[in-house]
């Protein structure tokens, strides 16, 4: 789509500069044509109790605050009410509403293409990092085509050969010590795709080669038991990877996984620091973009977790019975489950206007597909 653009452009010049009375030929530069690059970041299980968690346990402002452009997604799946992440991902991820459990499938059962395949064929790199492993729903409804997604392993197999460039996060589990006796870890090197099980070392990319860091054997550990700056750093890591190929435009989708968890588990610790760590790396993501100037980035979640608020605190009036301390907070949960609630949507860069109002989570994808369609 771009490259027909940037003839019409070429087009432009060589039309003007032909006309007599101009007298120097219009200067574009590359990175005017070149699409931006985006940012997706998800905060799986995110509703705005839990975003307003932030404002109330960091240490400063939430990177959050720092969007210019607020809408609000409804995250119902084709099948239910209430969306599991899959259908959530898949929504993002294809464009498609799809049943519960659905990873890059539609509603029929038959795989959809996924926004990331589509721009890797027009030679754009990709990066998925997650604090999941990176077989779990979130992350692998952007590469993998399963009915379930329960089926992990399948997972892991398809993404030795999926268009995904670079990735971090955890799940060593599913690609060695399989029940098949297959070990991808090796497997990988026929692909040239280099995995690191240890830590996120930099190294020197190779245009040529996909670089994988899987750091745990399932899911990462929580912020509660040393996670760390892992999210941070590993986003910063793929922007270095990103930035060696720097004609080349990027997709990078950032999960804050275990936001969710924090919910299912009705742990307002375990949520909130999550949920604080997920905004470092939408810090890390916007610190990026303004550099940058040609990079969208868009924050999100696939769906509430938790039926969680921020409630007020009852203190007991000696002779008077009670009363609501309203400068009291403490954690509320309502469900061990996810919820029907909307949730937000914050973008910030080209086309991010696109992105103020109400609309379904299917028209994430449509809205980033008709800014790419504009370059
Ligand atoms: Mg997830
Ligand atoms: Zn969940």
């Amino acid at each position: 789509m771009w490259i027909s653009s940037f003839l019409a452009i070429l087009l432009q010049v060589s039309l003007s500069a032909q006309e007599p009375t101009q007298t120097s030929p219009t200067k574009r530069n590359y990175s005017e044509v070149k699409p931006p690059n985006i940012i997706l970041l998800i905060g799986d299980g995110m509703g705005l109790s839990q975003m307003s968690s932030a404002l109330f346990y960091g240490e400063q402002s939430p990177n959050y605050e720092r969007f210019p452009v607020v809408g609000l997604s409804k995250t119902s799946s084709s099948s239910h009410k209430i969306t599991d992440s899959a259908a959530g991902a898949t929504a993002f991820s294809a464009g498609t509403k799809t049943y519960n459990g659905a990873i890059g499938m539609g509603a029929d059962s038959t795989a959809v293409p996924t926004l990331l395949e589509d721009l890797a064929q027009q030679n754009w790199r990709t990066g998925l990092i997650a604090t999941s492993s990176i077989t779990h729903a979130t992350p692998a409804s952007f590469y993998a085509h399963v009915k379930l997604r329960k089926q992990e392993f399948e997972i892991a197999e398809q993404l030795l050969t999926a268009p995904v460039h670079f990735f971090a996060g955890g799940g060593i589990r599913y690609f060695s010590n399989r029940l098949d006796e297959r070990n991808l870890l090796q497997e990988a090197e026929a692909y040239r795709l280099r995995i690191d099980t240890n830590a996120l070392h930099p190294r020197k990319w190779n245009s040529k080669d996909r670089y994988g860091y899987l750091l745990a054997k399932g899911g990462m550990p929580r912020m509660l038991d040393g996670r760390g700056d892992f999210l941070t750093a590993a986003t910063q890591m793929a922007f270095s990877y990103f930035d060696n190929f720097g004609q080349d435009p990027f997709f990078l989708m950032v999960e804050g996984s275990q936001v969710d968890w924090g919910g299912h588990a009705n742990d307002g610790e375990y949520l909130t620091t999550e949920m604080l760590d997920f905004d470092q790396a939408i810090g890390a993501a916007l610190d990026y973009a303004e550099k940058d100037g040609n990079t969208l980035v868009i924050v999100t979640a696939d769906h509430e977790c938790g039926g969680f608020a921020l409630v007020s605190e009852e203190i007991d009036v000696p002779f008077q019975g009670s009363r609501r301390d309203y400068d009291s907070l403490r954690f509320s949960f309502t469900s061990g489950g996810h919820s029907a609630t909307m949730v937000p949507v914050l973008a910030y860069g080209p086309g991010a206007e696109k992105f103020s109002g109400i609309y379904e989570n299917t028209a994430i994808y449509a809205k980033i597909k008709a800014i790419l369609a504009e370059h």
